[in-house]
């Protein structure tokens, strides 16, 4: 028994049921990955017990000769892995790091162009209800009506109209791959900063599966826990011309002391991202993707874009006559867990939607390949037909959860 089962059972108790559901369950958020052992392990190591403000060699407290060692390894690590001339790995999390971009980039009230949140954008890009909407002015770009994709001249010509301090690429339901070149040109003919946010294909990124924005954009900012499979928390690449400046938006400018357990566990993911395997790990989350693709259509469904190319499938959920909301629920059902989300042009609420974002990176993590992603494909176009079917629902539970018992997940039932 562990030790939090005897101190806490209450507690013990939720975590179980949260692995069983881990590990009964397609987790098919696009956002969401298992963290190896590692990761856990390192992440939930007395590193929790410290405080380090400031950077290695220039701490407010004593006591810090190993939390220096940590967070310098990890700043290495996150260089070498992204050919980065500087990295701030103190993030919390993927919001943090933007607010730090923006309070190091720019002064309140400046125009800032991000793609629009109904098409794609993240909340930190600039929604009325976070601080970015509400501290800056950001014009929204869309993407184009009939391809669904971005349209860099469209990008361009408001560029130039509305002047911005700062351009982001970088979404958190986008499809396709983007052209960081052409907005690094847009960025320089109008005198903008490019940012990155690329929290949503780090993993990619990193594993050679999508072109890297780092040698193109000023700053990237980027989560840790998605695609990249570390602990939660965020980090900042830039430009050294950018470095003093980021390092004081993320401590003293918006946060307080770092979070050193999750330092230790990006330290790992970085290491593990480093080598061979990963980069196989990662060209399988996008041909994974690209075969759930052809077979959703196969079944039936449209797909935003006609398709993708990276870990990321967005289904216009009106081709088979429900809204995003009513496809979500009647998959978790299934046992299959997904998210609603707005489509490009989207007629339904944010709460409601039209869309429905899935993604590989998980299921990938769990060993599965091509036909395993045709029997999930099988199972989805199966319920999103039927979605008021109590039998059709039942019978994929329990197909679902036995299937996906077969598969190890990685750090609960897979040690390694
Ligand atoms: C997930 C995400 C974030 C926010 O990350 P959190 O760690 O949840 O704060 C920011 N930007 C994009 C593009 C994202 O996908």
């Amino acid at each position: 028994m562990s030790v939090l089962a005897r101190r806490d059972p209450a507690v013990a108790a939720i975590i179980e049921s949260e692995k069983v559901r881990q590990v009964e369950t397609l987790e098919m958020i696009a956002s969401e990955n298992y963290a190896s052992a590692g990761v856990l392990e390192a992440t939930g190591s007395v590193f929790t017990n410290k405080y380090a403000e400031g950077y290695p060699g220039k701490r407010y407290y004593a006591g810090n000769v190993h939390s220096d060692e940590l967070e310098n390894l990890a700043i290495d690590r996150a260089k070498e892995l992204f050919g980065a001339e500087h990295a701030n790995v103190q993030p919390t999390s993927g919001a943090e790091a933007n607010m730090a971009v923006y309070l190091a980039t720019i002064e309140p009230g400046a125009t800032v162009m991000g793609l629009s949140l109904d098409q794609g954008g993240h909340l930190t890009h600039g929604s009325p209800v976070n601080f970015s909407g509400r501290f800056y002015n950001f014009v929204p770009y869309t993407v184009d009506r009939e391809s669904e994709q971005i349209d860099l001249a469209a990008v361009r010509t408001l560029a130039l109209e509305c002047r911005p301090k700062v351009i982001v690429s970088g979404y958190t339901a986008y499809p396709r791959a983007i052209d960081f070149a052409g907005f690094a040109e847009v960025a320089k003919e109008v005198g903008a900063i490019l940012m990155t946010d690329m929290s949503h294909i780090a993993g990619l990124v990193a594993g050679g599966a999508h072109a890297s924005p780092v040698p193109y954009a000023d700053i990237v900012s980027t989560t840790t826990h998605k695609t990249l499979r570390g602990p939660r928390g965020g980090m900042i690449l830039s430009k050294l011309e950018h470095a003093e400046a980021i390092d004081k938006a993320v401590f003293p400018g918006t946060q307080g002391g770092p979070h050193l357990h999750s330092i230790a566990g990006k330290a790992v993911c970085f290491g593990e991202a480093l080598t061979p395997e990963f980069k196989a790990y990662a060209a399988k989350i996008v041909a994974n993707a690209t075969v759930l693709a052809e077979a959703l259509q196969a079944g039936g469904l449209r797909l935003v874009s006609g398709g993708t190319d990276n870990h990321l499938i967005l289904v216009d959920c009106n081709s088979v006559n429900i809204s995003g909301l009513k496809a979500q629920n009647a998959l978790q059902g299934s046992g299959i867990i997904t998210n609603k989300n707005t489509i490009p042009y989207d007629t339904r609420s944010p709460f409601v939607g039209s869309g429905l974002r899935l993604g590989t990176p998980a299921l990938t993590s769990r060993g599965m390949g091509a036909d395993e992603m045709k029997r999930v494909a099988a199972w989805i176009c199966g319920v999103l037909q039927d979605p008021d079917g109590d039998g059709v629902r039942e019978r994929t539970r329990q197909e679902v959860a036995e299937f996906a018992r077969a598969y190890p997940v990685p750090g609960i039932t897979d040690a390694e």
